[in-house]
């Protein structure tokens, strides 16, 4: 399981801008899907070798005149269930009522609580913070989140104290070694359980949907103990298959513990997410997209995950209605385009069968083992088809590809000038790979090599 890391503040002092520096890849990984909103409240950070979940609670208003601190529930929730709080405050507008009623509430919680003093670029950061102290917070760690000032510094002094706990919070090189030999290879994938995890905001129907799928397969055990924040994992069979079903909505969860916890939680979510293979996202057919449903979309889709698409409660609809919501989930689904969209009824049990067939179909996409000289053939293959674009006067050359690794697909390719490449032709690339190789469902990333 990843840390969670909850950014906390008032409006302005800088929260998206620490995220999309903590959420921004390190690599040229080729992840920027064209339509995902650049403002996501979740993301996996990956910065200076750490490796984190994060989560910008947003949510929290200070009201000018006062006290009146208003937190969206779930905002509330995330930072309950946060491994460590950063509280973010602007060192050119010293401490706000705002501040003081955020410090409040955070003060009651028991949390590692961690008081980052943003923007301290062009200013005495040391004079800046010292007006903090009086949050009764503790020690104050200055950054300028713009420039990337103290960030590693904070990251080192704050999650430091995790990386026990939580041997993934430093990243361990990742990267699989840049040659055929990858211990992938080894692995016989069908032969493991599938882990499938059914995420999506509350009333969307994943415990109907959960039921549905238990109620026509058998059950071998369920019912592992837990706190909040963790899934239940349901192993079932299903087609003579083992699966590992991550039950996010608590239809399994043991007796009565938390009854009165809210059911949803967002943490929940995005741990499934990291813990699966294959996620089924699951929208509401009578409610328009929300952006926590193109969140949730768009993590899993940075995760690296396989992903099938379930629009249900599609029963009893007028047929121009349906059309209405195709023609609505075209429009905001195209970034997610590669993955099959089911129209199902959990209730009635319509279409929960096909599910399953685009789940193995893109567990099998994210798996399948393609070798070096099947790679450099479709990227040869691209190439000719469309030549790369001239960078600084000089054509842009690829000369070979081969696997990075698997689950999700991941493609090298080693060149001259590859760096360089605009994204356009990047993404030209990765759709040519997509049909090439016949992936579906799951993303795949490029990565581009310079050559010697
Ligand atoms: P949020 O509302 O807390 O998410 O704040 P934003 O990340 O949107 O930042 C608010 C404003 O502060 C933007 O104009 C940022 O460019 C600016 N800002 C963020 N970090 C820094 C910083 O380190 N230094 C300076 N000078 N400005 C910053
Ligand atoms: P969850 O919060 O995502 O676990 O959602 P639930 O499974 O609890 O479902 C929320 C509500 O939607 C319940 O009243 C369900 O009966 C209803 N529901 C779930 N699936 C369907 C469906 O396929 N069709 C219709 N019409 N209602 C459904």
């Amino acid at each position: 399981m990843l840390p969670v890391v909850a950014l906390v503040g008032r409006p302005n002092v800088g929260k998206s801008t620490l995220f999309n520096r903590l959420t921004r890849t390190r690599d040229a990984l080729v992840a920027d899907f064209p339509g995902l909103t650049r403002d996501r409240k979740y993301g996996q950070a990956n910065y200076d070798g750490y490796q984190f979940i994060v989560i910008d609670t947003g949510g929290i208003n200070g009201d000018e005149e006062g006290i009146d601190l208003e937190m969206a529930g779930q905002s509330l929730q995330a930072i309950t269930e946060a491994d460590v709080v950063l509280f973010l405050v602007d060192a050119r507008d010293g401490v706000t009522v705002a501040d003081d009623a955020i410090a409040k509430h955070l003060r009651k919680q028991n949390k590692k609580t961690f008081v980052v003093c943003n923007k301290v670029d062009g200013i005495d950061a040391v004079a800046a913070s010292a007006d903090f102290y009086s949050l009764s917070l503790g020690e104050i760690y200055p950054i300028a989140a713009a420039h990337g000032r103290g960030v590693e510094q904070l990251l080192e002094l704050t999650l430091g104290p995790l990386a026990e706990a939580y041997p993934e919070v430093l990243a361990s090189n990742t990267e699989t070694p840049a040659s055929e030999d990858l211990a992938h290879d080894e692995i016989d994938y069908e032969a493991l359980p599938l882990k499938l995890a059914i995420v999506g905001r509350p009333n969307v129907g994943k415990s109907t949907l959960i039921n549905r799928i238990l109620g026509e397969e058998r059950v071998v055990v369920y019912d592992m103990p837990g706190t909040t924040r963790d899934s239940v994992y349901i192993p079932m069979q299903r087609d003579g298959r083992e699966y590992i079903l991550i039950d996010t909505a608590g239809v399994r969860r043991r007796g009565k513990i938390d009854e009165t916890v809210e059911k949803f939680s967002v943490v929940k979510t995005l741990q499934a997410i990291e813990d699966a293979n294959v996620v089924i996202c699951v929208v509401d057919a009578r409610e328009t997209i929300s952006d926590q449903d193109l969140n949730l979309i768009g993590y899993a889709l940075n995760a690296g995950r396989s992903i099938v698409l379930a629009v249900n409660k599609w029963d009893g609809l007028r047929s121009d209605h349906k059309d209405e919501i195709k023609r609505e989930l075209d429009r905001r689904l195209g970034f997610v385009d590669f993955a099959r969209l089911h129209f199902i009824s959990a209730l009635h049990g319509t279409g929960v069968g096909n599910l399953f067939e685009s789940v193995l179909e893109a567990y099998d996409s994210a798996t399948r083992r393609i070798n070096t000289a099947q790679l450099t053939k479709i990227m040869e293959m691209a190439q000719d088809e469309h030549q790369p674009p001239l960078v600084r006067g000089r054509r842009v050359k690829l000369k070979y590809a081969h696997a990075g690794g698997y689950n999700p697909p991941r493609v090298i390719i080693h060149g001259n000038q590859v760096e360089h490449l605009p994204g356009s032709y990047q993404r030209y690339l990765i759709n040519y790979f997509r049909k090439a190789m016949r992936v579906m469902g799951t993303p795949i990333k490029i990565e581009f090599r310079e050559s010697v």
